[in-house]
């Protein structure tokens, strides 16, 4: 393992909508010659530890994470958490309730599905998901499967992207609560991918609720954007992260290995947490973890 050496801070594996196992996600950062990655599935830790065994085989530092979805004027923004502590019981508690949520709003876009002329079986959708949090992507993999749609993407732009005739939202916390989970947890709370679908305005409000850092390397960011960001984190003292946001090749465009960012950012991130973690200790954070979303 070399003292310098680039990292990937944003990947899923089969625990949420990605294709590979934790395991084989810390195989291929091994071969991509990374130093360390983070596995942040969506509303689910249960690929860290796995990955953590692998990674430190492997000599690739394994970052506990996790992406938490928060809605903001009708906005679907996604929050990553860093070194949080995967065992943490509220973390977990707010992880089960997010997909039990999941499973709910499944059962829902499958009743419109039906309605639509589209009858999925609920078995293949569980199947398409596994042991982790279940999705739109295991939806689209079984409309796939149940012939209504001749590939993957098609499922989205008929039926179940934002707005279209099956989609359901997903429940709805606040940028702030998101922000706390993750705090509570011991960890760092960033910005996903702002490229992805946000106004200038927007993200400010994101950066008001207390996030400690923006991702400013993601693959849909093109150069413009990424000094838009770089710009915003030095103006508002935010870390700056980046990663693939890799699902395994789920999407035909990904890749692997070209969305990284140095170590010493991660060293800065560390440095930063266990700064707020001393601070809320001693009772001088100004960002106190005291919000509850659960049963709302
Ligand atoms: P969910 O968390 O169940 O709402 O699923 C979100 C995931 O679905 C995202 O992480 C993407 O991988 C995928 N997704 C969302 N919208 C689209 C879209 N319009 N086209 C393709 N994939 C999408
Ligand atoms: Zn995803
Ligand atoms: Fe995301
Ligand atoms: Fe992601």
């Amino acid at each position: 393992m070399t003292a310098t050496g680039m990292v990937d801070l944003h990947t899923h594996t089969n625990q949420s909508d990605g294709l590979l196992p934790p395991e084989r996600l810390v195989q291929l950062a091994a071969e991509a010659g990374l130093r360390a990655i983070a596995i942040t599935d969506h509303d689910e830790v249960g690929g860290v530890e796995t990955a953590v065994i692998m990674g430190n085989q492997l000599g690739v530092e394994v970052i506990s994470g996790v992406e938490l979805s928060v809605s903001h004027q009708g906005y679907d923004i996604h929050i990553l958490g860093y070194f949080i502590d995967f065992r943490h019981p509220r973390l977990l508690e707010f992880l089960h309730f997010f997909c039990e949520e999941r499973l709910r709003r499944v059962h829902r876009i499958l009743e419109k599905l039906e309605a639509l002329g589209c009858p999925v079986p609920l078995e293949i959708v569980m199947r398409k998901a596994g042991a982790g949090s279940i999705g739109r992507p295991h939806i689209a993999d079984a409309l796939v499967e149940a012939g209504h749609v001749p590939f993957y993407q098609e499922a989205f732009n008929r039926f179940i992207a934002d707005g279209k005739p099956a989609f359901v939202p997903k429940v709805r916390i606040s940028a702030e609560q998101a922000v706390a989970i993750i705090h509570e947890a011991q960890g760092l709370a960033c910005l996903a991918h702002p490229g992805q679908n946000l106004t200038e305005p927007i993200i400010l409000d994101v950066i008001k609720a207390g996030v400690d850092g923006i991702e400013v390397i993601h693959p849909k960011h093109g150069h413009h954007q990424r000094e838009l960001y770089r710009r915003l984190a030095q103006q508002f003292g935010l870390l700056e992260t980046g990663g693939s946001d890799f699902h395994g090749g789920r999407k035909s465009e990904e890749k692997f290995g070209n969305y990284v960012i140095e170590y010493a950012k991660v060293e800065k991130m560390k440095e930063r947490n266990e700064a707020r973690i001393l601070a809320m200790k001693t009772g001088t954070a100004t960002n106190v973890t005291q919000t509850a979303c659960l049963g709302k």
